[in-house]
């Protein structure tokens, strides 16, 4: 149950949206998208305490749910779109920091966080399907962290060697995880 869950406290939920800032910066730039380009994106950052049930899954940091949309006041049958929700795991996240403490909440966040709007960018892009095969999807999971790994080693942000280090030695074998979504 979603309440025995650990979640971010009021410190935690600061510095989570200081990631959030900053990977939706990080990521706009590297695809050189406007302000209007990047409004087009449509999504949302969730924690813990906003996500529904079937929202959480054990294992994975975070994982992305695509929703269909409705422009509010249409008619039936008009035009929907897509719309997707990051939902951060905060239980899952907090379990990371405490097993890797060379790790810090911020720039683990921030890796994430701007791992998970590559995955949006790239879906709207149509550079991936967001019901691809196991294969493609495990495929696809190779290049977003290596895209977040090119904007985050480009950055001089205290931690940040910390967070690449432990996706290169552990995160193949937690992505393989069945449960894991993107
Ligand atoms: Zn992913």
């Amino acid at each position: 149950m979603a309440e025995e869950l650990e979640r971010f406290d009021a410190e935690g939920l600061r510095t989570i949206d200081d990631s959030v800032a900053m990977a939706e910066d990080l990521v706009c730039n590297h695809y050189k998208m406007s302000a209007a380009q990047w409004l087009r994106l449509r999504y949302d950052i969730r924690t813990l305490a906003d996500l529904a049930g079937d929202e959480i899954v054990h294992g994975p940091f975070a994982q992305v749910i695509r929703y269909e949309g409705k422009p509010r006041g249409t008619q039936l049958g008009s035009a929907t779109y897509d719309f997707y929700k990051i939902c951060l795991q905060d239980h899952a996240i907090l379990d990371a920091l405490r097993a890797f403490p060379e790790l810090a909440l911020g720039s683990f966040s921030l890796y994430v966080i701007a791992h998970e709007l590559i995955h949006i960018v790239r879906f709207c892009r149509f550079l991936q399907h967001f019901n691809a095969s196991a294969d493609e999807r495990m495929a696809e999971e190779a290049r977003v962290h290596a895209r977040t790994r090119q904007i985050l080693g480009r950055l001089a942000l205290p931690g940040a060697e910390a967070v690449l280090d432990f996706y290169d030695r552990w995160m193949e074998p937690m992505d393989r995880l069945p449960e894991s979504p993107l």
